[in-house]
């Protein structure tokens, strides 16, 4: 581990200040300080953001604005986020250890970085850790991998399940620039697509600093979280679904879908959920969403099993969210 400096500010304009000189930030540093350790990010400056008073989950406009570094348990045991957004606190429950939940911010937990065990071995070929030098998945042991917005430069996955709850819920990040003015971005326009520059994965600037993120009001009350994964716990998704449903009189008046497992970020597919709106619940329309969701898939090799698992999992889900 290469030395760094370290400075823990108890306002705002100081970890601005720190930004603008180049500083990365860091809260529960779950991913990042063993990234650090592995050399595969190495900044010279650290800026702890645990004091910054991003700690604390309000009432926003019916909805609920969530501090970025309320820890990832906080979130999922608060009273609010159970009883209006169980779909998020299944998700974050269903996500790592109860020891890194303890630790782990919500703003953290959306930068965090790819599991592809290629960008942790600093001796294979990875156009994300060191851009132009290719891609040792592609070809290689593939398991845990993209099939749904990957290229030839990376097919990495996306980690996360508390982002694709959120992505369901259209949470929206607030962010700080490093001169101060603020600004709001839906996930969508967050995270990128690999394309040719894997290597740059969020809209952040450098400097960028999540303050919060707020949930708006979610449009149905029938919420569900399911992972499928190689073990029952501390594992990350083959697939996951979230699913926010609002049934009116029999049929799906409005359905909001995410998926985890399948895609090079938290995934959502406006057309999946137009299909879904003002249909009668049953096989054959869940067969459907299966297959407009998989229509632009492309498994590389040693992920052609997640094809029939996604159809299989999103249709046990939507069995049970419109039941
Ligand atoms: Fe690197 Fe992406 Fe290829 Fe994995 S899939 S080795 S992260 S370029």
């Amino acid at each position: 581990m290469r030395p760094f400096d370290y400075q823990r500010p108890d306002d705002r304009d100081a970890a601005h200040a720190a930004a603008r000189d180049g500083a990365t930030f860091i809260a529960g540093g779950t991913n990042l300080v063993d990234l650090m350790k592995l050399e595969i990010m190495a900044p010279d400056r650290l800026v702890d953001v645990s004091r910054l008073g991003l700690d604390g989950i309000g009432d926003a406009d019916g909805g609920l604005r969530i501090g970025a570094t309320v820890t990832n348990s906080d979130l999922a045991a608060d009273p609010r986020v159970r009883r209006t957004y169980p779909v998020l606190s299944r998700a974050l429950l269903a996500g790592a250890s109860g020891q890194l939940r303890n630790k782990a911010t919500t703003a953290g937990n959306f930068l965090q970085r790819t599991r592809c065990p290629y960008f942790y071995d600093t001796d294979a070929a990875c156009n994300k850790r060191a851009p132009g030098t290719g891609c040792a998945a592609l070809g290689g042991e593939m398991r845990n991998h993209a099939i749904l917005g990957g290229s030839q430069h990376c097919v990495a996955l996306h980690p996360s399940d508390m982002a694709v709850a959120m992505r369901a819920l259209d949470a929206e990040v607030e962010v700080e620039a490093a001169d101060g003015t603020s600004r709001a971005l839906a996930l969508d326009d967050l995270y990128r697509l690999p394309g040719d520059t894997p290597h740059i994965e969020t809209s952040l600037a450098p400097g960028d600093l999540i303050t919060s993120v707020r949930l708006p009001v979610p449009l149905g009350e029938r919420q569900v979280y399911r992972k499928v994964r190689d073990r029952a716990s501390y594992a990350f998704a083959l697939v996951s679904v979230a699913a926010v449903v609002r049934m009116e009189g029999g049929r799906i008046a409005e359905a909001a879908l995410a998926f985890g497992g399948l895609g090079t970020r938290p995934w959502r597919d406006a057309e999946v959920d137009a299909l879904l709106a003002g249909e009668a619940p049953g096989e054959a329309l869940f067969d459907k969403a299966g297959e407009v969701l998989l229509r632009d898939a492309e498994p590389p090799e040693g992920t052609e099993f997640k094809l029939p698992l996604a159809r299989r999992v999103l249709k046990a889900v939507l069995t049970e969210a419109t039941r």
